[in-house]
């Protein structure tokens, strides 16, 4: 799925549906998953609809350098001073939701891998 149609996080962004944003720039957006599988349980998206890693090309370097960027930021504005980031690339790795997010996993109830 390389399409904005139907896709659950293009909505989010475009406000069609509500979330709980705790971030939001020009290229990025982050919000509360809704199924929280920690304490805190974040999800960084680009605005753009990009299916996941293998998704990617030459041309998004820097908006991906920008992601790694803007994670620690967010972390550090909600007051993490650990947390797990994870993404799920493809549905055998999975990947649920067909826009990229990486997940921003924190607290007391992190199983150890
Ligand atoms: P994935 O398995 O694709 O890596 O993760 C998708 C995540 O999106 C899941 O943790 C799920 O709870 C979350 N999610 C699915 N639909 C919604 C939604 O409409 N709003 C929010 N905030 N999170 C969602
Ligand atoms: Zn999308």
């Amino acid at each position: 799925m390389s399409t904005t149609d139907n896709c659950i996080f293009c909505k989010i962004v475009a406000g069609e549906i509500p979330s709980k944003k705790v971030y939001e720039d020009d290229d990025f957006l982050a919000f509360h998953d809704i199924a929280p599988k920690a304490d805190t349980h974040l999800l960084v998206i680009p605005k753009r609809h990009i299916v996941n890693l293998n998704d990617l090309n030459e041309d998004d370097a820097e908006l991906m350098g920008k992601m790694m960027l803007v994670i620690p930021k967010i972390a550090e504005q909600e007051g993490l001073v650990g947390y797990r980031t994870i993404t799920n690339t493809g549905k055998e790795g999975g990947q649920e939701v067909f826009h990229m997010h990486f997940h921003i996993l924190a607290g007391s109830r992190l199983p150890g891998f």
